[in-house]
Order: C-alpha cells, then structure tokens, then sequence
C-alpha cells in the first residue's frame, strides 16, 4: 500500500467508484481480498471487490447508492506483497 500510494496518491473511494481500467488501487485490493462497502437510504451492501466491477467504467452500484467503505483483511503473520505498475509513463491511460 505504500508503493501504491507513491504511484497513485492515496485510494480513494471516487478512484474505486470510476471502475477506469487506468486505476491502480483496484487490482490491488482486489488481489488483498477487498471488499467494498456501499449504501444508500434503502440501506447497506458489500461486495467482494472483484465482483463489484462488471465491466469497464461499470459496477454493481445502483444510482442512488455510494461507496461508503473499503475492508481490507489483514495479511497472515510474516506474509508480505509488492506493487510494481509497468507503464513507460505515469500519465498513459489504460
Ligand atoms: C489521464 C489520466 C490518467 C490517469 N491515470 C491513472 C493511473 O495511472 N492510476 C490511477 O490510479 N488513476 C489514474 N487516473 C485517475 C483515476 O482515473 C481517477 O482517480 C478516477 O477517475 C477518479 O477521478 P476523480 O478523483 O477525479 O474523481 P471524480 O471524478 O470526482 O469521481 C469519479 C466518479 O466516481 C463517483 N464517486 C466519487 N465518490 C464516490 C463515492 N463515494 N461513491 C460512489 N461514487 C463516487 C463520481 O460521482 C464520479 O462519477 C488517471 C486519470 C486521468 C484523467
């Protein structure tokens, strides 16, 4: 998460919400075990975060709901993970 937050600046839920394949927080939630947190009036729903995007710019949020929160599991005792982005640029889009 700290390398991540280098390359991207800190995850935030409109970066999630955008479900644009030029996001770099997502595939790495996602291979952390995420889960997503949305809600609205009608009330509350979390999806695991590879389910939560359908398609491109597409998610399973309805239009009167937001992204309220972002779970992530804690890693096993002495387990550790990196993030290496290999683009020739940090501006190329997808
Ligand atoms: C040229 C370009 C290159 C980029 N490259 C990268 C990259 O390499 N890596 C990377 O990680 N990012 C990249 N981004 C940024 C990434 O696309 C944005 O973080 C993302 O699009 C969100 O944009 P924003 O912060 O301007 O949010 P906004 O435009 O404010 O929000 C994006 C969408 O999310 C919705 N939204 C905001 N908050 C919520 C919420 N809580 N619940 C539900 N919906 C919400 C908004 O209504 C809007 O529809 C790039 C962007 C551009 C333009």
């Amino acid at each position: 998460m700290p390398r991540l937050r280098r390359v991207t600046g800190e995850p935030s839920a409109a970066n999630l919400a955008h479900a644009d394949a030029a996001g770099d927080p997502a595939p790495v939630l996602i291979s952390l075990g995420a889960k997503i947190k949305v809600g609205s009036k009608k009330g509350e729903k979390v999806y695991d975060l590879g389910e939560f995007y359908t398609d491109l710019f597409e998610t399973a949020m309805e239009h009167d709901e937001m992204v309220l929160e972002v779970q992530v599991p804690p890693m096993a005792p002495k387990t550790a993970c990196a993030y290496k982005k290999f683009t020739s640029s940090r501006t190329i889009w997808a």
